[in-house]
């Protein structure tokens, strides 16, 4: 057996386990359950408050053959491939290492074909800010005129340096950091699913120095 960090483990595969961002996940969950999902996020917000958290589930519960109100099942084919990653239809990108035109470009001939499995081709773009202008413009031209079938969720740490054309196309939402009692809570929860004893004294001082990030704790 492989050693899996706990941040992985413990990685929510649902909305109702992602804390700390109750205003962006009911709003996700109403545009799945009313089937008016947009065709461009933008998740900014620092690191480790749920933007790649929530951008997979997104992914998921668009694609899930039975999601259950407004989260995906975790059950079908479909959600089972893209938990596995082999999904062809989420595709994710680390604009830190292709953050090239000729990566955007590559990206915009992929989405002229519809999947083939599924309903959505769902984009990942991490670190998003890290693209070249370049890039930057050839990706503002498949925000411009998007096929129906395919959703970009771009992320980033550092939403001012996203140009105004790009973030007039997106709809913005922006990860708070989590409070320490949020943190303690679910960390407490945790340790009693995995049978651990531990001191409330300890979870507390964890909670505090994660300083808002729930993957750091
Ligand atoms: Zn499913």
């Amino acid at each position: 057996m492989g050693y899996t960090a706990l941040y992985r483990k413990f990685r929510p595969d649902t909305f109702a386990d992602v804390k700390g961002q109750d205003a962006i996940v009911q709003t996700l969950k109403n545009q799945i359950n009313a089937d008016r999902i947009g065709h461009a996020y933008l998740f900014c917000g620092t690191r480790g408050t749920g933007k790649t958290t929530v951008a997979k589930i997104l992914a998921k519960a668009v694609n899930c053959e039975h999601p259950i109100d407004g989260n995906p099942c975790n059950e079908c084919a479909t959600c089972k491939a893209i938990a596995a990653g082999s999904s062809m239809n989420v595709i994710e990108i680390d604009a830190a290492s292709n953050n090239g035109v000729d990566n955007i470009r590559e990206i915009r001939e992929e989405t002229t074909y519809s999947p083939t499995e599924g309903k959505y081709k769902v984009y990942i773009i991490d670190e998003v800010h890290m693209l070249s202008i370049g890039a930057f413009n050839a990706l503002l031209k498949t925000l411009e005129e998007p096929p129906s079938y395919v959703i970009f969720i771009l992320a980033t740490t550092e939403a001012h340096k996203i140009p105004i054309t790009i973030l007039s196309r997106c709809q913005r939402y922006d990860f708070k950091r989590i409070s320490i009692l949020t943190i303690a809570d679910r960390l407490t929860q945790l340790m009693k699913e995995e049978q651990v004893e531990v001191e409330e004294k300890a979870i507390r001082y964890i909670a505090r120095k994660a300083d808002g990030s729930m993957r750091d704790a």
